[in-house]
């Protein structure tokens, strides 16, 4: 059965009875593994493939339930941001041995005056466009990362720049964890899951299908020119009806630096636009095709 705690000295206590021997020390040892997922909940197959695969690499899983005001503006949509613990919980039985969900005031009290922020990569894309987001996000993950001490640590490729922050963060901090990234789990239709399709009307949903169309047709047509995949990205995603886009950039997947003309290395196509009231990211691997 999967417990919840929703402070820290019980996800301690509760840790110390199920996992004595789980955690950074055991690091390697995959009989004594001890993974974490954090999430902001309203979960969806995109959480839990991620969950899953915890499951199969670790003995101990610890999912986080936590919406974390840090990483939201002033004018974003935390106040509306969907929370079902009671479902959420009921989706990781089985799956999970623990939740954590802290309360927002007790996790990030007022009187807290720590941040952990890593720079440069925080400053393009989401960076640029919601300042201070990276900041939050990194800040409750470090917090994470210390209140459950995990071998490993699982991130969705659809943040693709949060992982990339993160994989910074825990190098630059010698966190003993290692960072697993998964790769984005989508409807059939091709929409990317996130909590924030729950906004869309069905009209709306049908237009937020543009952003993975355009970003399939430029990965189907990649021919290693960044200049020209960035020029139709924007172009179909421009024409698109209901769709007012943020950015359309191609980068290189480490450094998220744009990339221009032709190049031997890989690529990442990356948008982000508004449908509604909604704000939507999606992304993906640019890559010669193989053929047989
Ligand atoms: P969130 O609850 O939106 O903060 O997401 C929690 C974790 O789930 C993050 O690491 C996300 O990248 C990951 N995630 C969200 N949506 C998807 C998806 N469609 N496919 C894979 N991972 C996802």
């Amino acid at each position: 059965m999967t417990q919840v705690a929703d402070t820290v000295a019980d996800l301690r206590l509760l840790l110390a009875a199920i996992a004595p021997h789980t955690g950074v020390v055991h690091l390697g040892d995959d009989a004594h593994r001890l993974g974490l997922v954090p999430t902001m909940g309203a979960l969806h197959d995109g959480h839990l493939s991620l969950v899953r695969r915890a499951r199969d690499e670790c003995r101990v899983v610890v999912v986080s339930v936590f919406v974390n005001p840090l990483q939201f503006a002033p004018d974003e949509d935390l106040a509306r941001y969907p929370r079902d613990l009671t479902r959420d919980v009921a989706l990781l039985d089985g799956l999970a041995d623990v939740v954590f969900a802290p309360d927002a005031a007790t996790f990030t009290p007022p009187e807290r005056r720590t941040t952990v922020s890593v720079a440069g990569l925080t400053a393009t894309l989401e960076g640029a466009s919601r300042p201070g987001h990276f900041d939050g996000v990194t800040t409750i993950v470090a917090k994470l990362l210390n209140v459950v001490a995990p071998d490993r640590v699982y991130f969705g490729e659809k943040d693709f720049q949060q992982l990339a922050v993160v994989r910074c963060m825990a190098a630059d901090l010698d966190v003993p964890a290692a960072v697993v990234g998964c790769p984005i789990v989508r409807d059939a239709d091709g929409l990317a899951l996130s909590s924030r399709n729950a906004y869309l009307t069905a009209a709306q949903r049908h237009d937020a299908l543009a952003l993975s169309r355009a970003l399939r047709e430029v990965a189907d047509t990649w021919d290693g020119d960044a200049t020209s995949a960035r020029r139709r990205l924007r172009r179909r995603l421009d024409g698109a009806p209901g769709v007012r886009v943020d950015y359309a950039e191609v980068v290189d997947p480490e450094t998220l630096a744009p990339l221009e003309g032709v190049g031997a290395g890989p690529a990442q196509a990356l948008v982000a636009a508004v449908v509604g009231t909604t704000r939507l990211i999606d992304n993906t691997r640019l890559e010669p095709a193989v053929r047989a």
